[in-house]
């Protein structure tokens, strides 16, 4: 958060789209009656249109699913092409094309495939997923939060996203993507294009959409994440399909409801869980700042904002992700348990941490659908001093070091509990 980027924009609420738009949609050959287009996540942001951020492709104009049009910027602002289209472009080894751990991390094979001969042999141990050091996940972090590839360059490339992304899903749950039955597809711009392409042709919102959640292709349940937007929205992105891979994986029953639905929001609360969980596990890891908001005017508008969101859309079926925030703050303020999340809010850090926010991921995707509407309406109650408490707490747990990190690379770790 740069004071020169926040001074550009004090005046003015900017609704700008945030790039981890997704579909929630599995390509399969029976593509069920509740495929709907990826929609874009529309939120507040104190950044200015203007910030040569790759996310800056992703237009207001096809927020096709919001009720209300974010406030247009002139087109002329916008200039680049629908893809984001750094010049250039983040370093993508072809065989990393499509992305799976080192062998080194790789899970045994099923029992059907390893041997018939006694059930009382005992099965090969698991091998102890590898993370990297602190150092490297502080020196990954550090270049790819906040920064463009040409900002980033040569610094990082795409293959350390990937191996920090998969020490933080190591970090939140003890395993890799492909030992839960996973992984996650990394593509380069043009190869996202050519990918989406194929696989839905003419859904404008899939080629729009800088990542989602998922695909089953012959290497399984996939992730498709476009590693040619900004590093950190890789990142963040990874981190996000993540959390709603985990959800099919666990409770599938859950994708029978639409988007547009409780449980459709609720999906969206577990993902931005997972989400804030992993990247907060690598900032612990490598000790550095992802989570709080810096003091400054611009960050209590930025909340003031998002409390007006929230209250606005509440019950507005259509805006899953903003009522996905406002859940998974509900669900943590009801967490009673001695030092759960209720508690870790009221201390003075005021941040869930990893640990909690992955059991709170993990009780939102145990939820069996036919609970929602009730388990949201008893959440809702007393709605109105709940706002005043997750409203200060953003406002009071800012702080006066920087975080590399922007909201426009992703809201999750700053504004969820
Ligand atoms: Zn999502």
């Amino acid at each position: 958060m740069r004071n020169s980027i926040w001074l550009i924009l004090a005046a003015v609420m900017v609704l700008a789209a945030c790039g981890s738009q997704e579909s929630e949609d599995e390509s399969t050959p029976t593509a069920s009656a509740f495929e709907t287009p990826p929609t874009v996540e529309v939120f507040p942001t104190p950044l200015p249109a203007l910030a040569p951020i790759a996310k800056s492709s992703v237009q207001p104009p096809i927020a096709v699913n919001s009720p209300e049009p974010p406030i247009a910027l002139p087109p002329t602002a916008v200039p680049e092409p629908t893809i984001a289209a750094d010049p250039r472009g983040p370093s993508l080894e072809d065989e990393r094309t499509i992305y799976a751990p080192d062998s080194s991390t790789f899970i045994q094979k099923s029992p059907t495939s390893v041997t018939n001969d006694t059930t009382l042999t005992p099965p090969p141990p698991v091998p102890t997923p590898e993370t990297i050091e602190p150092l490297e996940s502080r020196r990954i972090l550090l270049s790819t939060l906040g920064h463009t590839w040409e900002s980033a360059g040569p610094d990082i490339t795409l293959d350390d996203i990937i191996d920090a992304f998969e020490t933080g899903y190591i970090l939140v749950t003890g395993q890799t993507p492909e030992q839960a039955g996973w992984t996650p597809l990394v593509l380069s711009a043009g190869e996202y294009i050519e990918f989406v392409t194929i696989r839905h042709p003419g859904e404008e919102g899939f080629l729009q959409a800088t990542s989602y959640c998922c695909e089953m292709t012959t290497d399984g349940l996939q992730t498709v994440v476009n590693g040619g937007v900004s590093p950190g929205t890789v990142l963040t992105s990874l981190a996000h399909e993540a959390g709603h891979a985990l959800q099919r994986i666990n409770n599938p029953s859950q994708n029978r409801h639409s988007r547009d639905s409780n449980v459709g929001a609720i999906r969206e609360a577990q993902a931005y869980a997972f989400e804030a969980a992993l990247i907060r596990a690598l900032g612990a890891h490598g000790n550095v700042n992802v989570s709080h908001l810096l003091i400054e005017p611009q960050t209590d508008e930025y909340v003031d904002r998002w409390r007006a969101r929230w209250t606005d859309k509440k019950d507005d079926l259509r805006f899953e992700h903003e009522r996905g925030f406002l859940i998974l703050w509900l669900a943590a303020l009801a967490d009673g348990t001695p030092g759960g999340a209720a508690d870790q809010i009221a201390s003075p850090l005021r941040v869930v941490d990893p640990k909690t926010l992955f059991d709170l991921h993990q009780k939102l995707v145990a939820l069996e659908p036919g609970e929602a509407d009730s388990y949201i309406d008893t959440l809702m109650e007393d709605l109105s001093d709940s706002l005043n408490v997750i409203a200060g707490t953003i406002s009071i747990r800012a702080t006066q070091f920087p975080s590399p990190g922007s909201v426009e690379d992703s809201h999750a770790p700053y504004v969820v509990p």
